[in-house]
């Protein structure tokens, strides 16, 4: 297996290793997945506009402030929800093959990042099979359906306790329609912590993965160093910790929306596993 074809070799074999360069995130695959994930929340409030707003007025009007005296108001509410999930849900075999594709990309990346970390360490690559690979990637994406599909249902449940809550009171149809419209950035915005949490784990997940199955059994905790990084995590910074032993909130990449990641306590080459390919 004699490639030269990658343009930045650093020269020869070293047994010690270089200090380990930078990984980079994969933050262009991130923003992709945060509009693919939102795509569910604009389905839900569409399905709003379309359902819930208009039965609203049932029993309602604006000159009518004291809660309805009959409960047609009840039934219609409940149908326009029903029909509102019905009309946001969508099939969870397209959602499934799209974040099977997201998964494999963000899969490609770090394991792109991985080998250029290794080859500008070591001067050569390090390849081993990874029969756990498939199974992490499945779970990945068994999660992610669920919590993309949980956005219309979540968000739907809340809305329909809060306007039911709201008629009792004796809202006007005015303010009703004012509150739920002020509700459509709750959908989005989950949608979007969703996606950018789950990309940082599962980046995280395979970099631990990766380094563990050559051999790898320490990383340094390696920050953003921005005004969005915990403080708990900015005090870790270059501390030292074993893959076997995470912090109490995980590894990096695990805690919620975490953009840390592990720089590798890269031992000599003698002792890692794999097949070195110069
Ligand atoms: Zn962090």
């Amino acid at each position: 297996m004699g490639s030269t074809t990658t343009p930045a070799t650093p020269g020869p074999q070293r047994n010690t290793p270089r200090k380990p360069k930078k990984s980079l995130y994969p933050a262009a695959i991130e923003r992709e997945y945060v509009r693919f994930v939102q795509a569910s929340a604009t389905r839900v409030i569409d399905a709003v506009e379309r359902f819930v707003v208009p039965a609203l007025a049932t029993g309602r009007s604006d000159d009518l402030a004291h809660p309805p005296e009959d409960d047609r108001w009840y039934t219609a509410l409940e149908l326009a929800f029903k029909e509102a999930l019905a009309a946001a849900l969508v099939s969870p075999e397209s959602l499934r093959a799209v974040i099977a594709l997201f998964g494999s990309r963000v899969n490609a990346f770090n394991a792109r990042q991985f080998h250029e970390l290794l080859r500008a360490a070591y001067g050569v690559d390090i390849f081993r099979a990874e029969p756990v690979l498939e199974q992490l990637m499945r779970v990945w994406e068994a999660e992610n359906l669920r919590l993309i599909q949980s956005v219309p249902t979540q968000y739907l449940d809340q809305l329909q306790g809060r306007v039911v809550a709201a008629v009792q009171r004796g809202e006007t149809l005015r303010s009703l329609t004012a509150y739920v419209r002020s509700t459509y950035d709750l959908p989005t915005n989950r949608a979007e912590l969703i996606a950018r949490d789950q990309i940082g784990k599962l980046n995280g997940r395979l970099t631990g993965y990766r380094q563990r199955n050559i051999g790898i059994s320490e990383y340094n905790w390696r920050g953003v160093l921005d005004t969005r990084e915990r403080d708990e995590h900015v005090a870790r910074e270059g501390q030292t910790f074993a893959w076997d032993k995470p912090p109490p909130d995980g590894h990096p990449g695990e805690p919620i929306r975490c953009r840390c990641w592990a720089e590798p306590k890269l031992p000599d080459l003698d002792d890692l596993d794999g097949l070195i390919v110069h």
